[in-house]
């Protein structure tokens, strides 16, 4: 038996056998092909394959962007069929007979290193280039494999950590719990998890080994403890333990139906946050009242280029459809920093997280934030839609994205295509200091609030939400965090405008109290996390807990 501890950020115990995560881009497999023939045309059309990625990448550039902008792939398609770098690898599969993998990844270095030691500081770029392209055409090799789970029963997954993009695409009927050596648990991995419920630990470091691929594992993502081939009593525990949470979202069931209302009066709105169409059923299933986050950009995720108008709105349309007229926010895209989109080609920045990320992006590339509005104002026929931008910090922002949803308005209005003319709600994240600071004039300006706050936590404490080291600096609790979050409500209802917290603290049981002490007027929280927040609402008494927080929050 061995015994793991991580950190727990989605409850549940889970049992299953340990499966590790495949990341085609990780170690190249080497080896002697037996017919170097068929190993070349498999390269050949591998990279045909890519050459015609770029040039769709090109096309949809130009049009987004601009000829600058498509520059670049088609810089990318005439690395892809360099003669010098084509021959380079027919001579290692022909003369070698090496696998594909393998003469891609020797030629790649190879031309990296002789690009990165010339003098000219442009053909030293081109390192990066012929990496990337050689990335791409390795993808198309492996791409069948990635990230399949080849395991003909669940499993429970273990990572060194999943960028949002492998998360996505992950066949979630396959996963019974997640482990991963790194992470944090605000990061979109953990978050993700929640979404679907599944039990999760992070930060195990390197307690996992190759050996322990699948044997029996416990996990229990509230302890975050992990038990590899347990010792029966430990396994008889924690199975109790199991059956137990099950009784316990068994009783959790008859509060499906009854108000998110407190002892003494106070209703609260929960809603959900969802990352795709698909996680509508767990949001009705749970008893969610609306969706208080729709993170669009997880539809930019999960595709290998920019989604069109058309696709958008159908994914939207479908949501607004399907929660059959109530409120469903959708957040614009938000990528950058820990989202990383390969065919956004960002460029690199020392502090992403402070750099080209969310409205800033939308702002910047103004073709990209049109065809999103499109899709959301057209969608917005058919349900109740509310629209938020992430990552505000000033109100000249907001004003241009009100002035992008009006001109977008007007386009579908000219020509006769039908949206919702007066129920639009416009609202803003709340999430960095500066949103935070300036509320009472954003709170003129917008519909509605949704507090991030755990981005909000990031900006403020200076303390990276994807970091596994900081441990206790990273603290959502922080008394800064929650007068934060006073400021807020007290400077929206000033107004006679709405707050939310879409933050992962939203869910935080310890801290219920004090939003509806506060006066925060939704919730919204991964969709399983409903009927327990539902029923620490129904066993407060605001009146009675009132003075005693907010003299906490004055007095930590
Ligand atoms: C937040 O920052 O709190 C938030 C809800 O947005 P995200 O986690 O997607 O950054
Ligand atoms: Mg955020």
């Amino acid at each position: 038996m061995v015994t793991i501890q991580g950190k727990g950020v989605s409850t549940g115990v889970a049992i299953g056998p340990l499966y590790f995560y495949r990341r085609s881009s990780g170690a190249i497999r080497r080896y002697t092909v037996p017919d170097a023939q068929a190993e070349w045309q498999r390269f050949q059309s591998a990279q045909a394959r890519a050459i015609e990625q770029l040039g769709e990448l090109a096309e949809k550039a130009r049009e987004e962007a601009g000829d600058d902008a498509a520059l670049l792939f088609e810089t990318h398609q005439m690395m892809a069929e360099d003669p010098d770098y084509e021959e380079s690898i027919g001579d290692l599969i022909k003369e070698q007979s090496l696998n594909a993998e393998a003469a891609v990844t020797d030629t790649a270095a190879q031309f990296a290193e002789m690009f990165a030691s010339m003098e000219d500081e442009y053909m030293q770029a081109r390192a990066a280039d012929v990496k990337d392209v050689s990335r791409r055409i390795l993808g198309i090799l492996q791409g069948a494999e990635e990230g399949d789970i080849n395991s003909p029963v669940p499993v429970i997954l273990a990572a060194d950590d999943l960028a949002p993009s492998e998360t996505v695409q992950l066949d979630k009927s396959k996963i019974l719990g997640f482990i991963t050596s790194g992470g944090s648990s605000s990061s979109h991995t953990a978050i993700l998890a929640r979404t679907m419920g599944i039990p999760a630990i992070i930060g195990v470091a390197d307690a996992l080994k190759p050996e322990m691929e699948g044997r029996e594992i416990i996990l229990d993502g509230g302890t975050g403890q992990a038990v590899v081939e347990a010792d029966p009593l430990i396994r008889e525990t924690m199975l109790k333990k199991r059956e137990e949470q099950l009784e316990l979202k068994r009783l959790l069931e008859t509060l499906k139906g009854q108000e998110n209302i407190t002892l003494d009066g106070q209703k609260v709105k929960v809603y959900c946050n969802i990352g795709t169409p698909q996680d509508v059923p767990a949001v009705k299933n749970n008893d969610g009242g609306g969706i208080g986050l729709f993170r669009s950009e997880f539809l930019y995720l999960q595709c290998d280029d920019y989604p069109d108008e058309e696709m958008q709105f159908q994914a939207y349309r479908e949501v607004l459809s399907a929660m059959e007229g109530k409120m469903v926010i959708i957040r614009t895209l938000d990528i950058g920093a820990d989202k990383q989109i390969g065919y956004f080609n960002l460029e690199k920045e020392e502090n992403p997280a402070m750099g080209m990320r969310a409205l800033r992006i939308c702002l910047t590339r103004p073709e990209i934030f049109r065809t999103q509005l499109r899709a959301l104002y057209r969608a917005s026929a058919y349900g109740k839609l509310g629209i938020m931008f992430p990552m505000v910090t000033s109100l000249w922002e907001v004003q241009e994205c009100k002035r992008a949803c009006q001109a977008v308005a007007q386009e579908l209005k000219d020509e006769g295509i039908p949206y919702d003319e007066t129920g639009i709600q416009i609202g803003i994240m709340v999430e960095t200091p500066a949103a935070v600071t300036m509320s009472d004039q954003l709170a003129r300006a917008v519909d509605f609030f949704s507090i991030g706050t755990n981005d909000l936590t990031q900006y403020t404490l200076a303390c990276d939400r994807q970091s596994s080291i900081l441990g206790k600096f990273f603290d959502p609790h922080h008394p800064a965090i929650l007068r934060a979050i006073k400021t807020v409500v007290d400077n929206a209802h000033r107004y006679g405008k709405w707050v939310g917290i879409c933050g992962e603290l939203a869910a935080d049981l310890e801290l219920t109290e004090t939003f509806l002490a506060i006066g925060v007027d939704e919730l919204s929280v991964s969709p399983s996390a409903v009927l327990p927040l539902r029923n620490a609402i129904r066993k407060t008494d605001v009146g009675k807990i009132r003075k005693s927080v907010m003299a906490d929050l004055l007095f930590p």
